[in-house]
């Protein structure tokens, strides 16, 4: 990885070259990646890269065009400006205009399950303290509509949520009078385990499109042993619920998340068969997070980011068979990084922006009225470390953006300024995550070299530029359909 400055035009050749960054092949030493300040990127040969930054590209060379093209090198030997480029970073960019779009309300703490990687601390069912008073969430709503974006997702998280409908319900219809004036596009989602959901409580959310968003960790001993209830019947609960909500809200209304442990990492085709048995279009496999109950159980849940990426391989080369055996069906993760790869807008998605989406893309209205920057903040707070709280709801916004705990996140909020990741090819498409690397490594910066983010953003951009460059076509083709499908994030997407 190296940075190779802006140079001053001189040589034969007219063109000189602009901020670009490149890596080797980690699959061909030969051949290195290299990336524009705004994202644009090409693989060439070492010499023939080598050619390009000595100047002895000639100019009727077609290399030359394509270079340009990716605002690598600029022939405009009279521009004073780098204005195509810059408008190509803003497009990159553009989600910083609108502010908050995802705000998140849990209204509870308290859920049935006991999952061992729990990362939000659950509460018992009959813990009534641990909901979102009726006080607090008016507050929240007034602050939501002091945010400037036109688009609200506004995601219901718990806990459970449906324990506590009555607030998921106020909260709803108070948005709901407000946006009489505001008309802004709204957006409801309700993150469940959907089990005991009612028909009333269905019906409610029909009336205003809710989209549902649960967990679904793979077959059903998998399911079962990843979550346990006395009755061992999570997972046929889970399923009754995804077909309940699929027949009142409609076949898109319900997506699923899947939590990955160690037992899990044994079976990742099951995984994608579950999912298409299920008839889900999209699978997302996340690894664990080290928040809440899963901090204390990481020697038995836990593994290794290198442990992940191998299952993750496998997975997506059996997600590659199934879609080319004519079911579609991608990894969410993957669409994002492709979308990144392959498109020139952001995908928009919180966790991996640059300035990060901490407080700058979500606001989390926490129940007992405290509001973070972002979901893993609400976590260490369950943990009890309040160091990323930006205030009360009842306080204005500004307060919050210019809180100790906002200043702490932007402070290590810049990828593109941040050790390491300032050299790395990858960092137009990457993003920051301060208050992952605070919880992982006990500062908001850390250390590259050996973050858990780092090894696996950077695993997943080899693993996938080298399945699209070395694939067949038909791999090539199924890798372009998850990325170019992927224009609007979806808020589940946003929020996992
Ligand atoms: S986190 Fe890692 S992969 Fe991402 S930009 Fe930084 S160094 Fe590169």
């Amino acid at each position: 990885m190296k940075f190779v400055a802006q140079e001053q035009f001189s040589g034969s050749h007219g063109y000189r070259l602009l901020p670009m960054r490149f890596r080797r092949l980690p699959w061909d030493d030969d051949r290195v990646f290299v990336s524009s300040l705004a994202g644009d990127w090409l693989i060439l040969d070492r010499s023939t890269f080598e050619r390009v930054v000595r100047k002895q590209i000639a100019h009727d060379d077609p290399l030359l065009a394509d270079l340009e093209a990716r605002y690598l090198v600029t022939t405009d030997l009279e521009r004073s400006t780098l204005a195509p480029l810059l408008s190509q970073y803003r497009t990159r960019k553009s989600y910083l205009l609108d502010g908050p779009a995802l705000h998140i309300f849990v209204v509870s703490l308290r859920c049935h399950h006991t999952c061992s990687y729990c990362q939000v601390s659950r509460q018992q069912t009959s813990a009534t303290s641990f909901d979102l008073s009726d006080v607090a969430s008016h507050h929240a709503v007034d602050r939501l509509f002091e945010w400037p974006s036109p688009s609200l997702t506004i995601e219901f998280q718990g806990g459970e949520p449906l324990l506590h409908f009555d607030r998921v319900r106020s909260i709803t219809e108070r948005i709901i009078a407000r946006n009489r004036t505001e008309n802004r596009s709204l957006r409801f989602v309700l993150a469940s385990t959907l089990h005991d959901l009612t028909d009333e409580q269905l019906a409610f959310m029909k009336d205003h499109a809710f989209q549902l968003s649960t967990s679904l960790d793979g077959p059903e001993w998998l399911h079962n042993a990843n979550r346990p209830r006395p009755e061992r019947d999570s997972y046929r609960r889970t399923v009754d619920g995804i077909e309940r909500g699929r027949s009142t809200l409609g076949a898109d209304a319900v997506s699923a998340l899947t939590t990955l442990t160690r037992r899990s990492l044994e079976a990742p085709q099951a995984i994608v068969d579950e999912y298409k048995k299920q008839g889900f279009h999209s699978i997302s496999l996340r690894p664990l997070s080290p928040y809440g109950f899963a901090a204390r159980t990481r020697d038995r849940n836990g593994y290794r980011i290198a442990e992940f990426l191998k299952f993750y391989d496998t997975a997506i080369d059996h997600l590659l068979k199934v879609n080319q055996a004519g079911f579609v069906l991608e990894e969410s993760y993957a669409s994002l990084l492709l979308s990144q790869l392959l498109g020139p807008f952001s995908h928009g998605y919180v966790d991996l922006r640059s300035p990060t989406g901490a407080g700058l893309g979500a606001i989390v209205y926490d129940y007992d009225g405290r509001v973070y920057p972002s979901d893993e903040a609400r976590m260490l707070a369950a943990m009890g470390d309040h160091g990323f709280a930006l205030g009360m709801v009842n306080e204005p916004i500004e307060n919050w953006l210019s809180s100790p705990a906002m200043q702490r996140v932007m402070a290590a909020g810049v990828a593109e300024a941040l050790p390491t990741c300032s050299d790395c090819a990858y960092v137009p498409l990457c993003g920051a995550d301060p208050v992952d690397h605070y919880a992982r490594q006990g500062d908001v910066i850390g250390h590259r070299p050996s973050s858990d983010f780092c090894q696996r953003q950077m695993g997943m951009f080899d693993l996938l530029l080298c399945k699209y460059e070395l694939g067949s076509p038909q791999d090539r083709a199924t890798l372009e359909s998850w990325a170019f499908a992927r224009q609007e994030p979806s808020a589940y997407q946003e929020a996992a």
